[in-house]
């Protein structure tokens, strides 16, 4: 301590070297200028959970932040650019709804679109068709089309959102480079003790399997989920959310690539869970989330391999989860970002984004050795938050099926929800009232998409929409569908944009 103050952290040790891990170290190493070692230890032996390729809008700040050139990260990667997630027989078999990026039309004197949309679906000639006709990005997934939107605000192209699919190793990778770049040490081996100080438990130092100790003052948990110093030495409890979120496996396997490269992915309804689709440049990556109290590992198995358009590379590799997270997500000198602190399912592909603002979260209330409770519990505060915020939105998903008959189905639809989805349900059931919370990570045009695009109906709609004169209402709709529609339609394809700009 010096002048009453505590002294600056300078020694961060960060355990784990998937993708929390190495997206830790490239933003932490902005640090190493100011005189914080940043070091990165991990085992190659245990090697990483090897899924993770879906991502969501919020990633392009993540890759601004570290001034990555995003053609370079595109080529690198072998990414694809996503507009949305297709989701396939969630409402019933054959049913087939987006959830895009981006806004449906815009507001008319401060009348939400969707409600002038519900207005004109219930007032019928026209028919005003899906509600995805109304945004960009959805427009341009269902025709294969991709292009980076425009920053001019009066141009319909600024209301294209998009995100990435890519190879998790090659991602891994690339940070990798960029860290040790930028100073971030890595040690290659295995964890097998944590030195925790005897009156206070903060943690001193983690011991290798050859004996050697590495010494920091900030530990950042990224082992996994195996959450080697939250959970196990912490001990901070693990809250779960199986009875809303059953499935507890999955097996994944890449594919050979076939047809057209679709800017979004695919999430399939199925027996007792969900099939995933990736497309990436170089193969597609596929996936079987399940519910292991309602189909056999076996079935499960069969399952996605015939679900397969392309060749399947290799065997298929199982996975076991649970659905929850730890109690606290920073706990004394300990931060537990990725799967060490928390797994939801990778349903609306949030588990990246939640490790970015973990980071993000982390750098803004960065510690000094002090350790002030005040902001570590404003972390917990903020981070569990989004957690629920984002556990709730997956629930809506499966609750909200009306695939009768089958035991998994049944059981998700007729479960009790979280009060505060129940709260968020009753105010769309009322006059289709969609309300962002503070720091929730999903738009009120998000769940608009899920909620219509699954059947779930108001029974009345915002009375102001009533008083807009009809006509006028749909005549601008039909207007902005059309803007819409030629915007769409001047796209190149995904694979025309890729090959010019960033083919791996
Ligand atoms: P891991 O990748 O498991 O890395 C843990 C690291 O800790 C490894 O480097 C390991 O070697 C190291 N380690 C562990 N123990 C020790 C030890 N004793 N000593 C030294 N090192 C150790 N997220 C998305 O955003 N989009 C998706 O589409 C998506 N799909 C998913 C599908 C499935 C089936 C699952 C299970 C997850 C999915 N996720 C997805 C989540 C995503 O994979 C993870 O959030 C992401 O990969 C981060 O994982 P991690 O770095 O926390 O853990």
């Amino acid at each position: 301590m010096r002048d009453g103050q505590p002294g600056r952290v300078t020694k961060v040790v960060i355990v784990g070297g998937g993708t929390a891990g190495w997206m830790t170290a490239a933003a932490l190493s902005r640090l190493v200028p100011s005189g914080v070692s940043v070091t990165l230890v991990e085992s190659e032996k245990i090697g990483t959970v090897g899924v993770g390729e879906a991502t969501i809008p919020s990633l392009l700040d993540f890759n601004r932040m570290l001034g990555i050139d995003e053609d370079a990260f595109v080529r690198a990667t072998g990414a694809t650019f996503k507009l949305g997630i297709e989701f396939r027989d969630w409402t019933r078999p054959g049913d087939s709804y987006l959830h895009p990026f981006g806004t449906h039309g815009r507001d008319v004197d401060g009348v939400s679109f969707h409600q002038l949309w519900l207005r004109q679906a219930a007032l019928g000639n026209p028919d005003p068709g899906p509600i995805g006709d109304y945004c960009l990005s959805a427009v341009a997934a269902r025709r294969g089309r991709f292009t980076r939107p425009s920053a001019n605000p009066q141009s319909v192209l600024s209301s294209l959102f998009y995100a990435f699919h890519f190879d998790a190793a090659l991602y891994a990778r690339f940070l990798r480079d960029l860290s040790e770049r930028s100073g971030v040490v890595r040690i290659e081996g295995r964890v097998v003790a944590v030195d925790q100080d005897a009156e206070t438990g903060f943690i001193e130092a983690v011991r290798l399997e050859d004996d050697r100790r590495v010494d920091g003052e900030l530990f950042v948990d990224c082992s996994g989920f195996r959450s080697l110093l939250l959970g196990e030495a912490l001990d901070v409890p693990f809250t779960s959310w199986k009875h809303w979120l059953p499935c507890d496996r999955a097996w994944a396997v890449q594919s050979a690539r076939e047809g057209i490269l679709t800017p979004y992915t695919r999430a399939t309804a199925d027996t007792a869970g969900w099939r995933w689709r990736i497309p990436l440049q170089h193969r597609v990556g596929n996936g079987y989330v399940y519910s292991s109290a309602h189909i056999d590992d076996d079935d499960a198995r069969q399952a996605l391999l015939a679900g397969l358009e392309g060749q399947a590379l290799g065997e298929p590799r199982q996975l076991h989860f649970e659905a929850g997270r730890r109690d606290r997500l920073w706990d004394r000198n300990c931060v537990a970002i990725g799967l060490s602190g928390g797994f939801l399912e990778p349903l609306e592909s949030t588990s990246i984004h939640l490790i970015q603002s973990g980071i993000a979260r982390l750098m803004s209330l960065f510690p000094d050795l002090g350790f002030s409770l005040t902001e570590i519990d404003e972390y917990n505060r903020v981070m569990l938050r989004e957690y629920d915020q984002v556990r709730d939105f997956i629930i809506l998903h499966y609750h909200a099926n009306k695939r009768s008959g089958s035991q998994f189905w049944d059981q998700c639809r007729t479960m009790s929800i979280p009060a505060s989805l129940s709260a968020k349900l009753a105010l769309w059931l009322g006059k289709a009232r969609v309300f962002r919370e503070q720091g929730e990570l999903f738009t009120p045009d998000g769940w608009i998409a899920v909620l219509l695009g699954q059947g779930v109906r108001p029974t009345s709609i915002d009375p102001l929409a009533a008083t807009l004169p009809p006509g006028e209402s749909a005549r601008f709709m039909a207007h902005v569908r059309d803007m819409i529609d030629k915007t769409a339609t001047a796209m190149p394809t995904h694979e025309a944009f890729i090959a010019e700009h960033c083919a791996s």
